[in-house]
Order: C-alpha cells, then sequence, then structure tokens
C-alpha cells in the first residue's frame, strides 16, 4: 500500500510557486509511515492530467490531488477525475449551501461560476473546507482512494489535519510513529563521515541517511515504532556510537547550531564573546544573536572593513597591515585581541578574508580567510582556502561556521 502526490498548476511548472504542498504532504506522510514513491506536478490540463492519473493508479492504492478546485475553467481538478473513471458530476445541494454561507458570511454573494464547487463525482464524499470555499473529495474508486485539496496551502493543511489524517488513520495507518534525530558535523566531509559510520547506513530500523547543506552533515537516523519513547530507544544507541566515531565533527542535534552550542558552552563556563569581523560584516554576530538569550554571553563587536578601522578602533599595528596585508593570520589575531580587550571580554574572534568574486592574486586568492582566536590565555589563528568557485555568500556563510567552530 502505498500513496502518490500529483500537484496540478501550471504556476508550478513555470517556477512561480514554489511547491510547498508537496512537502508538507510528503512529511504527513511520513509521519503516518504511508510509503511515497512518487510525486507528480502537471500543469492546468486535462489530457495531461489523465495521463498522470493513469500512470499513478498502476502504483499507488491513495491518490493525493493538490490544486485546481477553484471556480475558474481552468480548475480542472475534479472535472478530470469525472471523466477519468466516467463517472457524472453531480449538483450537491449541501456543498452549494455551504458555499453560499460562506460568502454570505463575508457580506458577498456567491457568483454563478462557484456553483462549479458543489458539482462532485457521483459517489465521492465530501472533504470540507473549513477556511476557503471549494471542498475536496474522498473518493474510493477503481481500486485506489483519491483525495483532493485546493492548491492553497492553509485550506490545504486544515482539510488535511481535520479529515484526512483521521480518514487514514481509521483506515490503520499511524498507529505507529516515524520518528527521527538529526546528527550535525562540522569540519568533515559528508563522503568521509559516510565511510566512518558506513556499518550503520544498511541499518533497517533504525535507518541512517546522511546528507550535507553548507559546509555542515547531518545524518538523519529514523525509527518505526509505537510511540516516540520507543522510537527514541532505538534511536539513542545508535546515535551514541556515532557520536563517539565523529568525536570532535560533532556539534550537536536536531535543533542545536553551532550558535546555540558556542552559547551553551560559554554559558557553563561564565565567559563572554566579542567579535571583529572585515569580510563576513557582521554575519557571525547575526549568527550568534539569533540565539534568544544570547546577551548572556555575547557583547558586541566591530565591523572593521577598512584598514584604518582595523587599526584605530582594534588597534591592529599598521606596519602589520602595511607589510603582510589586512589578509593574513596576524592580523586576524590582532582583530580578535583588539576586540577581546576593548569589550572586556573573555573571548575574541576576528574575521579577515577574501570573499570575492575580485579582488584575489595569486598569493591571496578569493576565499583565503584567516581567522583569529583570542582567549583568555592565548591567541591563534587558522586559514582556510574555501575556494573561489562557490560565490561570495557561501564563502561569508562557511567562513562564520569555521569561527563558530573554533571556540
Ligand atoms: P483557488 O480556489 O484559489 O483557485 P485552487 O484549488 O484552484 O484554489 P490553485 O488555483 O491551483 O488552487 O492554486 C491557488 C494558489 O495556491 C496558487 O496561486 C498558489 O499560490 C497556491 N498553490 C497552489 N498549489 C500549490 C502548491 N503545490 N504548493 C504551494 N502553493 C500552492
Ligand atoms: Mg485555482
Amino acid at each position: 500500500m502505498s500513496a502518490e502526490l500529483i500537484c496540478v498548476g501550471s504556476e508550478l511548472l513555470l517556477g512561480d510557486i514554489l511547491n510547498t504542498n508537496a512537502q508538507y504532504i510528503a512529511q504527513e506522510l511520513a509521519k503516518l509511515g504511508i510509503p511515497h514513491y512518487y510525486q507528480t506536478v502537471v500543469g492546468d490540463n486535462p489530457e495531461r492530467l489523465q495521463a498522470a492519473i493513469e500512470s499513478a493508479i498502476h502504483r499507488a492504492e491513495i491518490l493525493i490531488f493538490t490544486g485546481g478546485l477553484g471556480p475558474t475553467p481552468d480548475d480542472l481538478t475534479v472535472e478530470t477525475l469525472a471523466d477519468f473513471f466516467q463517472t457524472p458530476l453531480q449538483e450537491r445541494p449541501d456543498v452549494l449551501r455551504d458555499i453560499e454561507a460562506k460568502y454570505a458570511r463575508r457580506g458577498r454573494t456567491m457568483s454563478p461560476s462557484n456553483r462549479k464547487q458543489a458539482l462532485l463525482p457521483e459517489g465521492a464524499d465530501v472533504l470540507p473546507n473549513p477556511v476557503g470555499s471549494a471542498p475536496g473529495i474522498i473518493w474510493r474508486v477503481g481500486g485506489v482512494m483519491i483525495f483532493t485539496f485546493p492548491g492553497v496551502p492553509s485550506e490545504m493543511r486544515a482539510m488535511w489535519q481535520e479529515t484526512a489524517v483521521p480518514t487514514l488513520k481509521a483506515l490503520g495507518w499511524g498507529q505507529q510513529v516515524f520518528h527521527s534525530r538529526t546528527l550535525k558535523f562540522w569540519g568533515i566531509p559528508e563522503s568521509e563521515l559516510a565511510e566512518k559510520v558506513s556499518g550503520f547506513l544498511n541499518s533497517v530500523n533504525p535507518t541512517v541517511a546522511p546528507y550535507a547543506n553548507y559546509g555542515h552533515v547531518k545524518l538523519r537516523v529514523s525509527a518505526r515504532a509505537e510511540s516516540t519513547e520507543a522510537a527514541e530507544a532505538l534511536i539513542h544507541p545508535i546515535a551514541q556510537q556515532i557520536q563517539e566515531i565523529a568525536g570532535s565533527d560533532y556539534y550537536g542535534s536536531d535543533e542545536e547550531t553551532l550558535a546555540t552550542v558556542v552559547g551553551q558552552l560559554l554559558q557553563q563556563r561564565g565567559e563572554t564573546l566579542a567579535v571583529a569581523e572585515s569580510c563576513t560584516g557582521g554575519y557571525l554576530g547575526k549568527r550568534l544573536t539569533e540565539v534568544p538569550g544570547s546577551s548572556a554571553y555575547f557583547s558586541g563587536g566591530v565591523i572593521a572593513y577598512e584598514n584604518r578601522i582595523k587599526e584605530h578602533l582594534l588597534g591592529v599595528d599598521g606596519q602589520v597591515l602595511e607589510r603582510l596585508g589586512a589578509v593574513s593570520g596576524p592580523v586576524a589575531e590582532q582583530m580578535a585581541a583588539g576586540v577581546r580587550d576593548c569589550c572586556g571580554t573573555d573571548w575574541g574572534i576576528g574575521i579577515t578574508g577574501i570573499a570575492g568574486p575580485s579582488g584575489g592574486t595569486p598569493e591571496k586568492p578569493v576565499g583565503l580567510v584567516y581567522i583569529g582566536l583570542a582567549g583568555p590565555e592565548s591567541v591563534s589563528h587558522v586559514g582556510y582556502r574555501l575556494g573561489d568557485t562557490r560565490g561570495r555568500d557561501w564563502i561569508r556563510e562557511i567562513s562564520v561556521s569555521h569561527a563558530l567552530n573554533q571556540l
């Protein structure tokens, strides 16, 4: 038994809107434990929609449609389904009354075109819409069970929760929970981590799946069980072993970010932090202050873009700036120590680099970034060559993550 999703709308194919309905339904199906192998996006075109239905009915037993329930001529989902299953449409007086009442409540009269929304295939049940006018249908026909939803996400979600979920649960789905924990790593390539934990990647319950974005590597450990606690009990020992294998490359799980983990550590130790940023222009400060309560450990910082600011506000040695250039290890260290001293914190971070796209030289290419760390006892720096192929935003984002990780 599996479910298949068909999202109808030419605006989806044109890329005008993002198919967030697909993401929502996919997550919901996973929660209910309903297998889901295919999704289709099809324009407002009856022939192509018929072809999509034809493929889907051979692969799945539950077909879910979103979009095309509106009153306009390009809203064709229900008509096309009725055609496909050679079933006449019937005007449902109860549905019509409900649509009229909804309009009346808003002080408007229903336009004649809305009558179309009360036309449902014979034998189909109404899937009520508590938010908008167009109802959906729940229809058992031709060996499949069909659900239709409007395209508007708020309507679709309300209908899904209020009617579709209870209906699917009554059929025996969702008895088991599907629960995951995401383990997060920084500083190790995805392939390397996958090799280290390869013994777990074929595990069945829980499953372990790697993915990566913006330099963060993640392992999603997911289990199916009778309750969240039971799933956690399956996940925990595997997560524990993976964390041990990964050592310091592991930094947190689920909602934890590098910034929240840094915050926790500083708070535990009762220490404070200030930042001096050149190429990241305040982005490190933004990431740190995104965490509620960050004022407990984050004092502030200086955006020291121009050399003059590095020198006068942070006390970076003018001769060092001249001799080595702003993008150098010693300057990153002096920025870090300077901001630590001027803000009176325990820790200071200094970031200086070439975010590009222009401005690189053979000795100092775009993507060269130095991060200085000044602590209560010592000052150090690390240099990174992040490359020039992924663009300015990427370099800035990765630099900030490296900086947080250094703490
Ligand atoms: P309406 O009564 O508003 O016409 P409908 O069921 O006909 O409802 P559509 O016309 O297909 O729905 O879509 C209405 C709007 O809903 C779209 O303009 C779009 O903003 C949003 N929408 C449609 N499909 C999706 C989708 N798959 N993901 C996210 N948003 C969507
Ligand atoms: Mg529409």
